[in-house]
């Protein structure tokens, strides 16, 4: 607890240039002017519409009960029920997760879902918590939440350090407390649950897609690059496989502890099976290197996949890859995309090339409304379809405006949300 504390206070002084929230409403705000909307329509899309912060307390294994900090932000909910992940992390705050609830806002704009963006975080540390504690800390959470979610309001899913695991007592405790079987609650859940087929590496194998369609363009294919991917957890990992199982050559990967790099490939099967339930595999290893040597290093490929400013004006120049795709929400600064775009490498931004994973819970939602489930082969071909569509409509928009990839996606996934405002009569 004394560990998880002093993280927290220390997250919550960001270094200049890297406070996700003030960089995001930068982006909202010249998204917004570039399509000529009024400052009051971004007056109401810079903050959460609403936002809770709840105290939950828990009984842990050795009987002392400690109280712990989580927050549920709602960043619009003009064009349908909000929808986003929830992160149990050690450094998690009110302001990181404002902004990641304006960016599922963006990507459900980009890839047209009918939802607005929300987002969840507890402040915690799960890779020190056991199997039960963790329990009753998601059944407490939902309890505390449970006023402002709903499958018509806001529905919840997986993010850092959450899995199928958490999803389905949380479905249950929310089941409970409605005194009504609710699926439709909360998506990731496991196959049994009303999961959906492929939902599990929806957000690898959009990213994966992203990566291919912007190879496309510079009339590379994927077989052959050499790509570095940083973090090994959910995403990270999956995003190594696909690729391994495409051709590429993975050369570097890291978790939270160190890196590992070979140029002639990483042994990917062997590190998939070594890895343990929080992506760490490292530790098995001697010769590692740390995740900031690891970024710098000769790639073709850079797909950060594990948290937010990894790429900053200090590493920016020293990047060898010539593609970026950003698997993480929010892994660049603004100061590092703008290095990145003068020294004209491509970037998919994290709004887009990790937006599958919300995608493919749209179709978790949907399949649980209805009763009816989906094979994997319909899951993945929908999906594969909407990424395609929106990375060209975004690549598209780009050139268009000529402006950055990021902007060009904000611009895409903002606009949706103004319109759905002006028709409702709030601006
Ligand atoms: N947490 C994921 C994200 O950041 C998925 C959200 C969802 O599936 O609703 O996009």
């Amino acid at each position: 607890m004394q560990v998880s504390k002093r993280l927290a206070a220390g997250a919550s002084m960001p270094a200049p240039g890297e406070n996700v929230l003030t960089n995001t409403q930068d982006a909202v705000h010249a998204a917004l002017s570039r399509l000529g909307y009024s400052d009051t329509v971004f007056e109401l899309l810079k903050e959460p519409i609403r936002v809770m912060t709840v105290r939950i307390p828990v009984r842990m294994d050795n009987g002392e009960v400690e109280v712990f900090t989580g927050y549920r932000a709602q960043h619009n909910d003009s064009v349908g029920p909000t929808k986003g992940g929830i992160r149990f992390h050690p450094n998690v705050t009110i302001e990181e997760v404002k902004a990641l609830s304006i960016w599922m806002s963006i990507k459900c704009g980009i890839f047209d879902l009918p939802y607005g963006g929300a987002k969840g975080g507890i402040v915690c540390d799960p890779r020190s918590m056991s199997v039960h504690e963790q329990e009753r800390l998601a059944r407490g959470y939902v309890r505390a939440i449970s006023q402002i979610v709903g499958p018509a309001k806001d529905i919840p899913a997986p993010d850092v350090y959450t899995n199928p695991q958490i999803m389905a007592w949380m479905y249950d405790e929310y089941s409970r407390i409605r005194e009504y079987d609710s699926p439709n609650f909360i998506t990731g859940k496991p196959l049994v649950l009303g999961g959906s087929k492929g939902r599990e590496q929806a957000t690898a194998l959009g990213v994966c897609i992203a990566m291919r369609e912007a190879a496309h363009t510079r009339n590379q294919e994927v077989n052959g690059l050499r790509v570095i991917i940083q973090g090994f957890g959910n995403v990270g990992s999956n995003t190594a496989r696909i690729l391994h199982e495409m051709g590429a050559t993975i050369v570097g990967i890291s978790d939270a502890a160190g890196a590992m790099y070979d140029e002639s490939g990483l042994d990917i099967p062997t590190l998939l099976e070594e890895r343990d339930s929080f992506g760490m595999v490292t530790p098995h290893y001697k010769d590692t290197i740390s995740n900031e040597e690891l970024l710098v290093k000769p790639c073709d490929v850079l797909i950060p996949a594990a948290l937010e400013n990894q790429i900053t004006a200090e590493n920016a120049p020293s990047i060898q890859a010539s593609i970026v795709i950003e698997a993480a929400n929010g892994p660049t600064t603004p100061a590092a995309d703008e290095i990145l775009k003068n020294r004209g490498v491509l970037l998919i931004p994290d709004v887009l090339a990790n937006a599958g994973g919300v995608t493919v819970s749209y179709f978790e939602w949907v399949q649980n409304s209805q009763g009816w489930y989906w094979s994997e082969e319909e899951v993945n071909d929908r999906m594969e379809k909407m990424m395609v569509d929106s990375v060209q409509n975004i690549l598209r928009t780009a050139k268009r405006y000529q402006v950055s990839t990021r902007l060009a996606a904000y611009m895409v996934g903002i606009r949706p949300f103004a319109e759905a405002m002006r028709w409702r009569g709030w601006v």
